[in-house]
């Protein structure tokens, strides 16, 4: 951190926030030009630095902060890439991988049949919602547990992952015992109870931007996951809020390169979500590989005229299946090739996922 004095600051007024920065606990080097008196701290304490505090001291014209506020998640203190395990495979490697399915997990036969299509089409995991955090109270809020039950179901049958939301801290236990990767959504990136018990889970984590979080803050949430020796966080870029009313929300794609240099976590894109519209899905999908995603979670369902929930941007089976043939050849043009897919039969629940 640096404190840079107003240039009418008294000798005392220095000395004030060098006392301060000692009680602190840190070294203060002092520079002083003909204009500009400038205070930089270094070291370790165990007591937090607050620019906010630093600030309000007299004489004190502007704090500036030159570490990131996180560590954990943080490349420069971790610089190798976090492999998360799934099922045999490993998100963050060479390879990409690909989850799809439902918004919504609506019925038995609806998630397995979805589920033996995804894998016939190339993907990896499988995603279906049975906790769904409706905008509106009156708009379906998923089957719950059954529909756990039935993703279960789906798995056994396939081999795919399930990859499935859990929108409160009551639930985690309960999903847990189906879930091989526990999805927080968007509305809930700063439900800091929810992150903690996740983290505490010990349980793969994908962890969706909020649709008005800045990078900085997304990376702060997964801190709160990773400060329980939770090391399995995905984050995933899902569109942000803009002035843009074409789309649902706006893709942010620079995020994935910056998420990417910042952090060594696996960054998954979401372009069902960022754009809202199947048109545009695959477009988008190839972008996010190209920009350097490690892995995609798209929403697909057989006749989305019918469903529950986000059918507007649900892409039908055989567009989907286009669109991994198309993304496998962007993924083979940035070097990296798609995951290969799990064995079968496969995945008992939480035994998939074995720490980096
Ligand atoms: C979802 O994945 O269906 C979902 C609700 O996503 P988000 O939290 O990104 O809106
Ligand atoms: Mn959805």
């Amino acid at each position: 951190m640096i404190v840079v004095m107003k240039p009418a600051s008294t000798a005392q007024q220095i000395s004030d926030v060098i006392a301060r920065v000692k009680s602190d606990g840190y070294d203060a080097h002092l520079s002083q030009g003909e204009q500009h008196t400038i205070i930089g701290v270094v070291g370790e304490s165990p007591t937090p630095l607050r620019e906010e505090n630093y600030g309000t001291m007299e004489g004190v014209e502007k704090v500036m902060r030159i570490s990131a506020p996180y560590k954990l998640a943080s490349r420069h203190f971790h610089p190798h890439d976090t492999l998360v395990p799934l099922n045999g495979s490993h998100m963050g490697s060479k390879k990409v991988l690909i989850i799809a399915g439902p918004c919504s997990v609506e019925s038995r036969e609806q998630i397995i049949d979805i589920a033996c299509q995804m894998k016939e089409a190339g993907a990896t995991a499988l995603r279906g919602g049975a906790f769904k955090p409706r905008t509106s109270p009156y708009s379906f809020q998923g089957h719950g547990e059954k529909a756990l039950q039935w993703m279960a179901e789906a798995r056994e049958r396939t081999g795919l992952p399930i990859v499935t939301e859990v929108m409160d801290t009551a639930q985690v236990p309960m999903v847990c015992q189906y879930a091989d990767v526990l999805q927080i959504g968007a509305r809930n990136m700063q439900n800091y109870s929810l992150l903690h018990a996740v983290g505490e889970s010990q349980y793969p984590v994908l962890l969706k931007r909020g649709m008005s979080a800045t990078i900085q803050e997304l990376l702060m949430a997964a801190e709160y996951v990773l400060s329980h020796g939770n090391r399995r966080v995905m984050l995933c870029e899902r569109g942000i809020r803009t002035f843009e009313t074409a789309t649902r929300n706006t893709t942010d794609i620079n995020a994935v390169p910056v998420l990417k240099s910042l952090t060594h976590l696996p960054v998954i894109l979401d372009p069902s979500h960022s754009t809202g519209h199947w048109a545009y899905v695959t477009a988008i999908a190839r972008a996010g590989i190209a920009a350097g995603a490690d892995g995609l979670i798209v929403e697909v369902h057989p006749h989305p005229e019918e469903a529950m929930s986000d059918g507007g941007q649900s892409l039908k089976p055989e567009r989907f299946a286009q669109l991994v043939r198309q993304v496998s050849a962007v993924a083979e043009a940035v070097g990296r090739q798609l995951a290969p897919q799990p064995m079968h039969p496969t995945a008992v629940n939480g035994t998939t996922a074995v720490h980096d």
